[in-house]
């Protein structure tokens, strides 16, 4: 298990990490997600050893390797690092790009059975740049696999990567944490790694912990603004909360619809999803203005009375085109009011 306890950084004066914990299970993967500059890779920086702890304490698989004045060298710790695309060595071949990550030169049964476990049989014998990077990066999941790292930490390994290629690699990517029992965090900020990839998922912002639990939990339950704006397209539109009632350029709402309760009465942002708002014809309601296939369902368009559009998913068959007149409700607990963020 990789440990965390209270953990607080400061580049300089400057504060980035504010009392983190958390704990990781082997075997399943921890996604570490939370919008650009809320101390991600500072986290686990300080898990891999590259940066020393100032405050709290890092225990892997029950030995303390990082607390002020400890400091167990990355190498000591039985971490694995994979970065994005770039990491492999140009002027070895795929075969010994992972061989070179062998502990002991005679376990070269270890990198065949790698190379088979990452699909990359048939290609050992290229160099990086004959590879592609889907390709480059099963390699660099192999070698960082190779000395039989406890942990495994991920900093945004597949983000340059196009939609099929990251699919594939997050599927090899749990397969191969769960055969092997490696404890592994994943710092994205990519929805999808996070509803393919993650077992449970911490949720970071502004150096601090905000949420933590299952995929689903967040996405259905998001308890900061953060977490909302991460997941399923959230969309800002302004409304204004008095008592029982949220006014928007969509109508007035009852104020239970907010996923957040004892929000202030007075003018707030909302984060709407398109599959947190129904709609249903009628004649002195806003207009529909486009219409756009997304799966099996539709993205409606739909204009507010400030000019500013809300996309909504409607289920096909419909009878809505360009032009429909439609009322727009929000659903029970799905609008979540932007406020401190
Ligand atoms: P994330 O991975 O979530 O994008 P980082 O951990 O990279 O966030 O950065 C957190 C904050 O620390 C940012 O404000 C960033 O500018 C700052 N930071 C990162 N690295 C350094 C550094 N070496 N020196 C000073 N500030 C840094």
């Amino acid at each position: 298990m990789l440990q965390l306890d209270s953990i607080h950084f400061a580049y300089g004066q400057t504060p980035v990490l504010d009392d983190i914990s958390l704990q990781a299970e082997p075997g399943a993967v921890t996604c570490l997600v939370g919008p650009s500059g809320c101390g991600k890779s500072t986290l686990l920086r300080l898990a891999a050893g590259l940066l020393a702890v100032q405050q709290g304490e890092i225990h892997i698989d029950g030995r303390s390797v990082a607390a002020p004045g400890v400091h167990v060298p990355p190498e000591d710790r039985s971490v694995g690092l994979v970065f994005q695309e770039g990491a492999l060595f140009p002027h070895l071949t795929a075969g010994d790009n992972i061989r070179f990550g062998l502990r002991d030169a005679t376990e070269s049964g270890r990198a065949d059975e790698l190379i088979r476990m990452t699909d990359l049989e048939g290609l050992e014998g290229r160099y990086p740049h004959e590879l592609s990077g889907g390709q480059r990066q099963r390699v660099a999941l192999a070698r960082a696999l190779a000395p039989r790292p406890k942990v495994l930490l991920f900093d945004e390994p597949y983000a340059n990567l196009d939609q099929a290629l990251r699919r594939q690699l997050r599927a090899a990517t749990r397969r191969l944490v769960a055969e092997l029992g490696t404890v592994a965090v994943f710092v994205t900020h990519d929805s999808d790694d996070i509803s393919e990839l993650a077992d449970t998922v911490v949720a970071m912002h502004d150096g601090r912990v905000v949420q933590r639990g299952s995929p689903r939990a967040l996405f259905d339950h998001p308890e900061h603004p953060s977490v909302a704006r991460m997941y399923g397209q959230a969309q800002r539109i302004g409304g204004s909360k008095s008592g029982d009632v949220v006014k928007t350029a969509f109508g007035d709402w009852p104020s239970d619809c907010l996923a957040i309760p004892g929000v202030a009465d007075g003018p707030l942002d909302l984060l709407v999803r398109p599959d947190g708002l129904a709609l249903s014809t009628d004649a002195d309601g806003n207009a529909v203005t486009k219409l756009r296939v997304s799966g099996a369902d539709d993205l409606v368009a739909v204009r507010g009375d400030d000019d500013t559009v809300i996309m909504v998913r409607v289920a096909r068959p419909h009878s809505l085109t360009t032009g429909s007149r439609v009322s727009v409700a929000p659903l029970h607990h799905r609008v979540f009011p932007d406020v401190a963020s």
